[in-house]
């Protein structure tokens, strides 16, 4: 998830019960292992029809499209009776109020119309005729590509031969179109035949003049006393007889009306026929017609889904969701996860929350991820978070940010319990970055983004601010962080997490009434090894623990030495640290 500045995740309208209805929804899929699986099943062979009944929309999209189309609205046809069974089940067995969750999805389901059009679909559209031409176009382009490997592999420096494209070949298994020699490139049509009376007649007369041309054929042959003799197309010379290995007369070609000869070799020869070329123009016309009538079915098809788009959107955006609840079904399951509970006020109360991703990475390298509670509200608005580098602050922070966001968008939530107040907005400003192009240095970006926050979010918004004033220097970044501190706590009264390094804040800030502070420690052992605690404690630590983290990192020997020795000096020229019994651990 991408932390924004500011992330509207909550418009007034949004209330609490379309949130409690997601969430009822993500508890039926948790419950029903099988129905969510069903379900699941379903959605993968539903395709994106959004997006395809936005290309008919614009006047683009195939009959691919069409297909594919109508295989989403049969999806969501059999998703509408997989939920309506389950209900009815469940409503004999007296199952929960949660399935009014699965009412509410049925009852947007709207299919009369894109039924209807999904049988109009299949009924025209010859799929087989469809992968046939995919099959051709295939081998066209494996063809195209056999033909560019071999020229640079012929003419290419071995620097040239990198920009080789991929060679393109049919799939394994799968047959390889060849052109029908006979009557020119093969005939793929891409509907049934009786998808219109129209289309149905002008099959039937050119299966007619097929057989013509197979008459035809023998007829010639039997005059020839040759069967090698074919009735062929050719893209240069267009209709032709031509006979392979016979020795034919000129009277008897003259005797078969034979007009201009085109070729003649030792073995073979070729010439036009008055006859042939009269039915292939005949054929060809047929051909024709039967391509206009296939587009104006596909036109009317397309017309059909524009007729339907809205229902058809409704429909996706219904199965966008049940796509949605059954991840976070899933998610909940895998990840231990639990259902928030969501109120009007504005506290959040988060038992052992967890980061979600930061877990798992942790987890994939044998380590643990420690939990930590959030509490924010009436009694401590602002948490000001100190400890050492690398010890959870910014973890924190952001957990408690996607905790948020999980649970406003209907999901359950990485925690071992969570009652948030609904929040309007999620302000963030965290990380380190400059946008030099638009004339902004690092400490610009971050004033920019603190900007925006104190002059926008509200009680009900949580913000999470992670060491404002780093891009400067301690005394001014100390003197900033205060300032929106002050700002933060009295005028914008949100939720705020706000973690830093500037340590005289904690003291800076005592008479804040709203202001709790808490830290994270490094645990020394007696080896001289040390850990990060990343367990957060009421409190204020006010080392950093950055040579630790340097060492870690793998500064070079002497370089830490003398960071040490500079350190000790610059501690002995001040006075020593104030240390408060809320600091001890
Ligand atoms: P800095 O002040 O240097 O920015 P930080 O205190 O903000 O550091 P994080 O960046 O949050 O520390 O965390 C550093 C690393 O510590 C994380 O990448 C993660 O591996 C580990 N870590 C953070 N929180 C936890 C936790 N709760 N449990 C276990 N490991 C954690």
């Amino acid at each position: 998830m991408t932390f924004t500045n500011a992330l509207h995740v909550a418009s007034p309208s949004t209330s609490l019960q379309v949130i409690n209805e997601r969430l009822d929804l993500v508890s039926v899929f948790i419950e029903h292992v099988e129905l969510r699986d069903r379900v699941i099943q379903l959605l993968k062979r539903s395709h994106d029809s959004q997006r395809l009944v936005q290309k008919f929309a614009f006047g683009k999209g195939d009959p691919d499209d069409l297909i594919c189309l109508s295989r989403a609205i049969e999806a969501s046809k059999e998703v509408r009776q997989v939920l309506l069974d389950h209900n009815r089940l469940s409503v004999s067995s007296n199952a929960s109020d949660l399935n009014h969750s699965l009412t509410i999805m049925i009852s947007r389901l709207f299919l009369d119309g894109p039924v209807a059009l999904a049988d109009q679909i299949l009924a025209a559209i010859d799929e087989e005729g469809l992968l046939q031409k995919q099959r051709i176009e295939d081998s066209t382009a494996a063809e195209a590509a056999n033909l560019a490997e071999k020229v640079t592999m012929d003419e290419a420096t071995s620097s040239e031969l990198g920009a080789l494209p991929k060679k393109v070949r049919a799939k394994k298994g799968e047959r390889t179109v060849v052109a029908d020699t006979d009557s020119g490139p093969l005939d793929t049509w891409i509907m049934r035949r009786d998808a219109s009376k129209t289309l149905n007649a002008l099959h039937a007369e050119l299966e007619r003049l097929g057989d013509e041309k197979t008459s035809l054929t023998q007829r010639l042959r039997d005059s020839v006393d040759s069967s090698a003799l074919s009735l062929k197309w050719t893209p240069g010379l267009g209709h032709i007889c031509h006979v392979k290995g016979a020795k034919i007369s000129q009277k008897s070609l003259e005797d078969l009306g034979v007009t201009r000869n085109v070729s003649s070799t030792k073995s073979t020869r070729s010439f036009y026929l008055p006859a042939w070329t009269e039915l292939g123009v005949k054929m060809d016309h047929v051909k024709i017609r039967i391509r206009q009538e296939e587009q104006t079915i596909f036109d009317r098809l397309r017309r059909e889904v524009i007729l339907n788009l809205v229902k058809i959107r409704r429909n996706a955006a219904v199965m966008d969701e049940l796509d949605v609840a059954c991840s976070f079904a899933t998610l909940a399951q895998e990840q231990q996860m639990v259902r928030p509970i969501l109120n009007d006020g504005t506290c959040h109360k988060i038992v052992a929350g967890r980061h979600p991703t930061v877990k798992l990475g942790l987890e994939e390298q044998g380590r643990s991820f420690v939990s930590n509670d959030c509490f924010l509200g009436d009694s401590e608005r602002i948490w000001l978070i100190t400890g050492p580098n690398m010890a959870g602050k910014s973890t924190f922070l952001r957990q408690n940010a996607l905790i948020t966001i999980l649970a406003q968008v209907g999901s359950f939530v990485p925690a071992a319990y969570a009652e948030i107040g609904i929040v309007d907005q999620i302000f963030s400003r965290i990380g380190a970055a400059d946008d030099l192009f638009r004339d902004q240095s690092t400490f610009m970006v971050e004033m920019l983004e603190t900007a925006t926050i104190l002059k926008q979010a509200t009680p009900k918004s949580f913000v999470i601010m992670d060491e404002v004033g780093r891009g400067t220097t301690p005394e001014d970044g100390t003197a900033v962080s205060f300032a929106c501190l002050y700002h933060l706590h009295n005028h914008n009264q949100s939720r705020v997490l706000f973690a830093t390094h500037f340590h005289a804040l904690a003291d800076m800030t005592e008479d804040f009434e709203k202001l709790a502070r808490y830290c994270t420690d490094v645990k020394d052992m007696a080896s001289g090894a040390f850990s990060f605690v990343h367990r957060l404690r009421k409190g204020v630590n006010r080392q950093s623990h950055a040579l630790k983290v340097a060492q870690l990192a793998g500064l070079p020997k002497e370089t830490l030495e003398l960071a040490t020795r500079v350190r000790q000096e610059m501690r002995d020229a001040l006075p020593p640290p104030r240390v408060a019994d809320e600091d001890q651990p």
